[in-house]
This record gives C-alpha cells, structure tokens and sequence, in this order.
C-alpha cells in the first residue's frame, strides 16, 4: 500500500490513462481509487461487487498483496481451510505475472455469484509466452461482512484460439493443483 494522497492519485489517473488500475475496469481509474481501496479497507471489500472481488483479487496477485488473496476467500473455500494458502499465494505471485483482466459474465442471486473472467499471465519472470486462464468463479456472501468472498472456480478450457497451435492442451490453469486465482 503506498502512502500517497487519494486526491491527487485519481487526478494522475484521469491525465493518463496508463495508470489505470491493473484490474482493466476503468482506466481512467488508478488503483488507489479501484483496486487499492478494497485491499487496504475490510469495509470497502465488502461493498464490492462480486465482479469487482475477483478484479481485486487479480490485482492483488499484481501488485503483491497476498493477505488480500486469504481476507477474500471464503470461510467455507476448500482453499481457505489450508493452512498453506497465505504461502500458496505468496508462490503464486512469485511464479506468475499476471497481465490483464477481463470479466465476460457475472450474476449475484440469493448470496451466491458467479464470475466468469479471463486473465492473461507469463510465467516465471515474464520471459515465458503469454497464456490464458479462462475460469467461471464462485462467491458467497461471508456470514460476518455480508461482502463476496472467493469459494471455487472451475477452469472453462475456452481458450484454445488464444494460445499458439500446439499448446492446445494448456487447461487454463498454469497448475491445475494450485489455482493462480
Ligand atoms: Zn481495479
């Protein structure tokens, strides 16, 4: 989290739109003003969205913010119960260099959403060819917070026309026993 004035970082973003926070949704937004807030304010993650969680949690993998990864998943994720998942993401945003996010579809009925997103990453330090993880997430609403919370995501495997020929097996996931998101 940097230290700097709200004020003045969205006027920076709104002069140049390559400062745009990394999470794609506007880029006339910095990610002081996107992103940044849900990371470093519990209240402002739970007013999310639920698209607007799975773009948090994308960019927290960007800029390094692995807390972000364990306070947005839910208590009842497979993934929260291991105690490993604090680590799990620290190698994850070692490993992977995420690039860019799309969300295609989402829809929030009864406390429970869905999210379907693609996001663009490399491998190691960003030498390794570009790659594509299609997935369609789930998020409950967390009993204490009322916010969305990451349960599960399945990978959708539609990705085959953006990877080279060749590498048509690339499942979406760089390793389908440690999902990046
Ligand atoms: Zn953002």
């Amino acid at each position: 989290m940097r230290e700097r004035d709200d004020a003045s970082e969205e006027r920076t973003g709104k002069q140049r739109g390559a400062s745009g926070c990394a999470c794609g949704k506007d880029a006339s937004v910095a990610y002081e003003a996107c992103c940044g807030r849900a990371h470093g304010d519990a209240n402002a993650a739970a007013a999310l969205a639920a698209e607007d969680v799975m773009r948090a949690r994308f960019t927290a993998y960007v800029v390094g913010d692995a807390q972000y990864i364990v306070s947005s998943t839910h208590e009842e994720s497979k993934d929260r119960a291991r105690e490993s998942l604090l680590r799990d993401a620290e190698n994850t945003i070692k490993r992977i260099r995420f690039h860019s996010f799309r969300a295609k579809r989402s829809s929030e009925k009864d406390g429970e959403a869905y999210v379907t997103y693609e996001a663009d990453y490399t491998q190691g330090k960003g030498r390794g060819k570009m790659k594509t993880l299609a997935e369609r997430a789930r998020l409950r609403r967390d009993a204490e917070t009322g916010g969305w919370k990451f349960v599960d995501a399945v990978a959708l495997g539609a990705n085959a026309s953006l990877d080279d020929a060749g590498d048509a097996a690339a499942p979406g996931a760089p390793d389908p026993s440690r999902r990046p998101m």
